[in-house]
């Protein structure tokens, strides 16, 4: 069985980062590229919030560069996905979807999060062209314009908040009657002249020629008041929650209710000896590239510090 010194499992920007730190201390490093290579990132296009691209960067140019930079170091790449861990103690066992098996004396997990989508065949569709899991990223290509928000929680008020900065208008799809974000974020939405809320709606399709140009909407599905109708917008946001690739480390791992890898403090230590987690799967708050970046470094150090102390 291969033995690793130092296994990054996920390739967004917290796993190239944290690779680039390792190799760059002399860690021999093992990039697993996991489920989708290049990580969540790689779903949206155009990335202008990343510091050092003043013109903005593609997203896969982005993790392109990331992955060359970890590679000249020196990491090595796999095109496999971890599907069963034992980290029940040092070296730790980690299995793979091809069957292959290794051992990893460090292991950082960078698995990220996959924003929750409704499973419309339409999402798929328009994927890049009008549909977005993110309004930080996305939100400044609908300036003036009309967006859609769907979800109730915490992260649909904000992101509706955050949108109805830039655009002309915002209509928020509940499919409850109520909202169930905090109440300080309710009356942010409720009392925004630009946002509009449409409760007991959901949406069954988006429409558009070249691009999203608006969603077939359903008020009160199923009940006997059932209306259809369409709703004009430019965008259409998705809020409806995030899931951390955390389920194969959580025999083992501590993670809050919604499977979010728990920290100690601010560091990437996971309370496993040589086992740290960088970027979304463990943070539920910013879920930023350069903040996972940033987390990945921090795991990289943590590692090259681990084995210096050993
Ligand atoms: P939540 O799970 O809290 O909310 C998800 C929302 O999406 C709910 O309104 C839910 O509706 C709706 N939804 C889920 N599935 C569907 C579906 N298939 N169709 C239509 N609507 C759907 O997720 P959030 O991401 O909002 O929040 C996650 C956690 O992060 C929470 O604990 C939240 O408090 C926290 N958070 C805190 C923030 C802050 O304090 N500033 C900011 C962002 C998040 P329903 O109610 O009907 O289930």
């Amino acid at each position: 069985m291969e033995q690793i010194k130092c296994l990054v499992l996920g390739s967004g920007p917290a796993g190239y980062t944290a690779a680039i730190y390792t190799q760059r201390a002399g860690i021999p490093t093992v990039i697993c590229e996991g489920l989708q290579p290049g990580g969540q990132l790689t779903t949206t296009t155009l990335v202008e919030n990343f510091p050092g691209f003043p013109d903005g960067i593609d997203a896969n140019d982005l993790m392109e560069r990331m992955r060359k930079q970890a590679e000249n170091y020196g990491a090595k790449i796999w095109s496999k996905i971890a599907v069963k861990t034992d980290l029940s103690a040092a070296p730790y066992h980690i299995i793979f979807d091809d069957g292959t098996e290794v051992t990893a004396e460090t292991l950082i997990i960078a698995t990220g999060a996959n924003a929750k989508y409704l499973g419309l065949p339409d999402e798929t569709k328009y994927k890049g062209m009008g549909v977005s899991a993110c309004a930080t990223c996305d939100g400044f290509f609908y300036r003036k314009k009309t967006v859609a928000v769907v979800g109730g929680g915490d992260t649909a008020c904000e992101e509706a908040t955050y949108l109805a900065s830039l655009a002309e208008k915002v209509y928020m799809i509940v499919r409850k009657p109520y909202l169930r974000a905090s109440q300080i974020m309710q009356d942010r939405v409720v009392n925004h002249p630009k946002i509009e809320i449409l409760f007991e709606t959901n949406t069954t399709g988006l429409y558009g020629e070249n691009g999203v140009e608006g969603g077939h909407l359903v008020y009160r599905q199923g009940q006997e008041d059932e209306r259809k109708y369409d709703l004009p917008f430019d965008g259409f946001f998705l809020a409806i929650g995030h899931k951390p690739n955390s389920d194969i480390f959580k025999p083992w791992i501590k993670t809050d209710e919604t499977g979010y890898i728990l920290t100690e403090g601010k560091t990437p230590r996971t309370g496993i000896p040589g086992v740290f987690a960088a970027g979304d799967v463990a943070d539920p708050t910013y879920r930023q590239a350069v903040i996972a970046a940033a987390s990945g470094s921090m795991a990289g150090i943590e590692v090259e510090k681990f084995l210096s102390d050993k």
